[in-house]
């Protein structure tokens, strides 16, 4: 058992169909605490930072329109950071794999994600940083520290 910290992004897809108040309601029940959360209108520059380690790969363009809203049209996305115990194993849990259609139903992205036929992407609701390393990193990325309340 680890103390982790955590980033979630609400992303594009989940803010245009409302799903927020459903996934903060069912994050709350994850024993987990939230020490961070805003709306945020995703910039290019922090769409390049957040995901610079997939810079490479094929959807990294596509992947910057998605986060910056341009599928959805949407201009907000909300970032939360959670802190607790086994927190990443919790949240990825909870969301599910990556590409929604192999997500399993009872997970967020099997329920409500889905592969967007008219652009190809990946639209699966939230973001959840991979590792501690990762959750502290993104965490920094995302908030200044005086929005972090420990
Ligand atoms: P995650 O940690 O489960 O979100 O997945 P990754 O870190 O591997 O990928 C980051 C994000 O890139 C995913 O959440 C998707 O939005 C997107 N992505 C990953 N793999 C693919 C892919 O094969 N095709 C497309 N279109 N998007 C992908
Ligand atoms: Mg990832």
């Amino acid at each position: 058992m680890t103390d982790e910290k955590v980033l979630v992004l609400i992303k594009p897809d989940a803010m245009a169909r409302k799903l927020f108040g459903i996934i903060i309601y069912d994050l709350a029940h994850l024993d987990l605490k939230m020490i961070g959360l805003k709306l945020v209108n995703v910039q290019k520059h922090l769409a390049e930072k957040h995901y610079e380690v997939h810079r490479e790969k094929p959807f990294y363009p596509d992947l910057l329109k998605y986060i910056m809203g341009e599928f959805h049209n949407i201009h907000s996305i909300i970032a939360i950071a959670y802190q607790g115990e086994d927190a990443i194993k919790k949240l990825r849990e909870y969301a599910g794999k990556t590409n929604p259609d192999d997500a399993d139903p009872s997970t967020l992205r099997g329920k409500y994600g889905k592969v967007n036929s008219k652009t190809n992407n990946f639209d699966n609701v939230m973001h959840i940083s991979d590792s501690p390393e990762n959750g502290e990193k993104e965490i920094s990325i995302w908030f200044s520290k005086e929005e972090i309340i420990e």
